[in-house]
């Protein structure tokens, strides 16, 4: 008997259907914020990547400018200072261009060397003994030299020169105390870019800018004239804050439409190259990879979601069938109070509760009064119907928590009271047998008796003694003529123990 008491008692370990779902969810939500992790990290390194490449680019080509440029302005220095030997005015002119160009700055590409002099006007050119009449006085460049002693290298905006694009750099004549003598001046055409970023393989839609440090386009890739010459200075996204040299920056460009991701060059040149390449090119291999974990994933958390819902909805089934069982099978069939099974686990846990607690527990033992007689004269199925008149007046007096009805055998009640004093208990039992009385009233003339105990059990007592005194009583009840209740004197309890 102890063996299913324990069962009832302690409550099995069970998982729920909320269980379930949460550990479900919290699984899914784990699973897909790892995901999600590792592809951002993989979308880091395809940028981290293509940022690499992109300053490798324009790094090389900001290099391969540099120094071309820098071989030219060794030329264009080396005529300003030999401009001012005395020597120059006197010698033939065939001398003269063997003392003042280099063989070095004729390459493709390079314009010839021309000097013009304080007015403007062309005196020498490195491509001709004799050169045509030409003045260069309303230029820029020529103005800013005139103007502006310490000016150096000049690089100028592209402009068409001799029908081809160009830009050209110059430098200042000076004489010895500072004086404008004139202009030293030379040509890089376009065709040395075009040529240079034909030799690089790059998409349709990668570009390849080159500005002056004022951040004037001097050239750009795809070629587009109406860019060439622009000013970037103040558009915002090229601002020097956003595009330092060697950083990079993802978004629009100045020119078009197309996010990409912009990589400056870290060269220290007059001029400084950006690469860009569309965003959509450098995510294009990490977004169709995305796409398909992002799938896989997904399928997979509606297989789990779905199947976690299916079980959850199962277990629930299970959980009210099981609670549906344990209803029945604590139950008693033909009049709803607890039954006999119930009643002694209950008894048993209240019991061991009431010594812990060292409170007093109450037991009312009910029996219908002449029932036999009633059977024979009424027969079995009015006998039922009478039983279950007795139950609900038992219950619907017995209304605390704690508190457990129930039908002990045949025609006769138990009803536990824990944490109450006899004389608590004796009330209980009157209002029971009152009801009972008034229920049946005259038609069947059912009655009650009563056998009332309450003790506040001790260490070595078990609580058949409860149930016997109880019993006892009851007889006293029977023996005392029947209807009524009777509770168990203390010299009975010590009798009994
Ligand atoms: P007393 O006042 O001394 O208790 O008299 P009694 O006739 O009630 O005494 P007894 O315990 O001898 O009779 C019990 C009777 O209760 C026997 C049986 O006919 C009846 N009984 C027991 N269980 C049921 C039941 O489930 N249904 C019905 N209708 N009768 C039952
Ligand atoms: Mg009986
Ligand atoms: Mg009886």
């Amino acid at each position: 008997m102890s063996g299913w008491r324990e069962v009832t008692a302690r409550r099995p370990w069970r998982i729920s259907a909320k269980l379930l779902i949460i550990s479900s969810v919290v699984t899914v939500i784990g699973f897909s914020a790892i995901c999600v992790n590792v592809m951002l990290d993989m979308r880091r390194g395809e940028e981290a990547l293509a940022r690499q490449t992109l300053e490798n680019l324009a790094t090389s080509i900001d290099a391969d400018i540099s120094r071309n440029i820098e071989i030219y302005d060794l030329s264009l220095k080396a005529v300003a200072n030999n401009m001012l030997l005395p020597e120059i005015a006197t010698v033939s002119k065939p001398v003269r261009q063997l003392i003042l160009f280099d063989h070095a700055t004729t390459a493709r590409h390079f314009g010839a060397i021309q000097v013009f002099d304080a007015d403007g006007k062309l005196t020498i050119d490195a491509s001709t003994l004799d050169p045509q009449a030409e003045s260069r006085a309303d230029e820029d460049y020529f103005r800013i030299h005139r103007d502006n002693p310490d000016v150096g290298l000049y690089i100028s905006r592209p402009m068409l020169f001799r029908g081809a694009y160009s830009i050209v750099l110059s430098r200042r004549i000076s004489d010895t105390d500072g004086g404008f003598l004139g202009v030293v001046a030379g040509s890089v055409r376009f065709s040395y870019f075009h040529e240079l970023f034909e030799r690089l393989s790059l998409d349709p839609e990668d570009t390849i800018t080159v500005l002056k440090r004022d951040r004037t386009i001097m050239m750009r890739r795809p070629f587009d004239l109406d860019i060439i010459g622009k000013n970037l200075g103040t558009q915002q996204q090229w601002k020097p804050d956003n595009l330092r040299a060697g950083g990079s920056y993802a978004g629009k460009g100045p020119v078009d439409v197309t996010p990409r991701l912009y990589v400056r060059s870290s060269g220290t040149g007059p001029l400084f190259v950006v690469a860009g390449k569309p965003l959509g090119a450098v995510f294009e291999l990490w977004q169709k990879e995305a796409y398909r974990i992002g799938a896989v994933v997904l399928a997979l958390i509606v297989f789990v979601l779905a199947s976690t819902l299916v079980l959850a909805r199962e277990i629930g089934r299970r959980a009210d069938a099981e609670s549906r069982l344990e209803e029945m099978a604590t139950t008693d069939a033909l009049t709803g109070l607890r039954n006999r099974r119930k009643f002694d686990s209950v008894i048993d846990i209240e019991w061991r509760r009431a010594m812990r607690q060292r409170t007093q527990i109450a037991l009312l033992m009910i029996d219908a009064d002449h029932f036999k007689a009633y059977n024979d004269t009424f027969g079995h199925q009015a006998g039922d119907e009478v039983l279950v008149g007795i139950a609900i007046c038992i219950s619907d007096s017995v209304r605390r928590a704690g508190d457990c009805a129930a039908r002990y055998g045949g025609e006769e009640f138990a009803v536990l009271l824990p944490n109450t004093s006899a004389a608590d208990a004796y009330k209980v039992a009157e209002t029971i047998r009152a009801k009972v009385q008034g229920w049946s009233g005259g038609a069947t003339g059912s009655t009650v008796s009563c056998g009332i105990a309450s003790l506040a059990p001790t260490a070595g007592m078990d609580w058949p003694i409860l149930v016997a005194a109880a019993d006892k009583a009851l007889y006293a009840a029977k023996a005392g003529g029947r209807n009524q209740s009777v509770v168990a004197s203390l010299p009975q309890l010590s009798l009994v123990a």
